[in-house]
């Protein structure tokens, strides 16, 4: 049943984009995880292989085409390469997202077997020392090793690192790096503030004058290398004064399926309070994705408050990213705070003054930052 309000199930389109949060175990404690803080509730309830295959099943027979395999680290589980091969024959567009902790290769021999069309591998930095602090792991040589696997496989090399004031002045090292990997796409996104970056926020924002400069850098290396080495540079949304169309609108494209079955429109809304998110072990994928309350709740435009409800912008970015509006206003109806028009605009803007005081020595910072691990997690829970 539809909420009222919301649109008519005839003008909701099917989700082309399924995301498979297989597992939130993971061997890394990243200081910018999205994970949510609580993800060590999930532990004991993961979907088995079966139900994952599923979940799949009906989402490929609504329409979804593209499937990423994430986690935590989905490598944690020995089923990957089943569910990759069974979504593989379903027709999907095979997407891993991996530390590279895990991918040995047997199990890379194993995904190429099974129609895995695409491996996304994270490094948190150019340098041993930061990369393995920030992960508080020490898998620098490891990531390197999987990455000469990844190539050594003939797969397109996509590089994935998340940007932050402790290693945005190492850009260029980064992309050097990237060249010397031959990597075919870089995403150098800066950290969003959710989950565990929000926790560290005051350590990981850039100051404009990192940005500026991490950007310049990269536009010199996109003038020599082309299309040879592709380059996305996300700035952090706060230095926006319009908020991002987060998931191209509530319900429109995207489907998150936590380790626990929850079926979310995307990685962050289970925090979002008096929504009742729909579990794939009670209910299919078909009647949650256009019957189900929490996935019509911000859907069309009635939800909106002012100033989104009479903004000409609102087609544009849906009024931003609900789980914003929600942890620094409140309220997920609001306008997210980082678009100018906000009455909260300065939640946003206050945090950006901050982020141009001069950075604090390492040894001052480092003892502060809260890591992603498990003991951290059952004392958010
Ligand atoms: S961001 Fe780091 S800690 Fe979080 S899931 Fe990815 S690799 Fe694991
Ligand atoms: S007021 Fe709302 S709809 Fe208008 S630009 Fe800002 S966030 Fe978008």
């Amino acid at each position: 049943m539809t909420k009222a309000g919301s649109p008519p199930t005839d003008s909701i389109k099917p989700p082309l984009w399924v995301n498979a949060e297989i597992t939130y175990k993971c061997p890394l404690h990243c200081v910018f995880c999205y994970n949510p803080l609580n993800y060590a509730e999930t532990f004991e309830k993961e979907l088995s292989s079966a139900e994952w295959i599923k979940a799949l099943r009906q989402a490929r027979e609504l329409g979804a085409v593209q499937l990423g395999i994430s986690g935590g680290e989905p490598l944690m589980r020995d089923d990957v390469e089943e569910i990759v091969a069974e979504a593989s024959n379903m027709g999907y567009y095979v997407n891993l997202l991996t530390s590279g902790i895990g991918l040995t290769e047997k199990r890379i021999a194993a995904f190429k077997a099974g129609g895995l069309d695409q491996i996304q591998l994270s490094f948190q930095d150019s340098t041993r020392e930061m990369n393995d602090f920030l992960s508080s792991t020490k898998t620098f040589d490891l990531k390197l090793k999987v990455a000469r696997l990844i190539k050594q496989y003939d797969y397109p090399m996509v590089l994935n690192v998340v940007l932050h004031r402790l290693n945005i002045d190492h850009i260029e090292q980064i992309l050097q790096m990237a060249e010397e990997m031959q990597a075919d796409h870089v995403e150098l996104a800066n950290s969003q503030y959710y989950a565990w970056a929000l926790k560290n926020r005051e350590h990981l924002m850039p100051s404009r004058e990192q940005l500026e400069h991490a950007e310049a850098v990269c536009n010199q290396f996109r003038a020599r290398l082309g299309n040879k080495m592709k380059l996305y540079f996300v700035v952090p949304d706060y230095y926006q004064d319009r908020p991002k169309a987060c998931m191209n609108g509530w319900g429109t494209v995207f489907l998150n399926i936590a380790p626990d079955g929850l079926a979310l429109p995307c990685h962050e809304a289970r925090m979002l309070p008096g929504l009742d998110f729909p579990n794939l072990r009670d209910q299919d994928v078909r009647s949650i994705w256009y019957e189900s309350e929490a996935f019509n709740a911000y859907r069309g435009d009635s939800w909106m408050k002012e100033p989104c409800r009479s903004c000409d912008e609102k087609d544009k970015d849906f009024g931003g990213c609900r789980c914003q509006a929600f942890m620094l206003t409140g309220d997920a109806r609001n306008a997210d705070p980082v678009c100018s028009k906000s009455p909260h605009h300065t939640l946003v803007t206050d945090q950006v003054a901050l982020a141009q005081q001069p950075r604090l020595p390492d040894n001052q910072v480092r003892p502060l930052i809260i890591f992603r691990d498990d003991r951290n997690s059952r004392q958010f829970t």
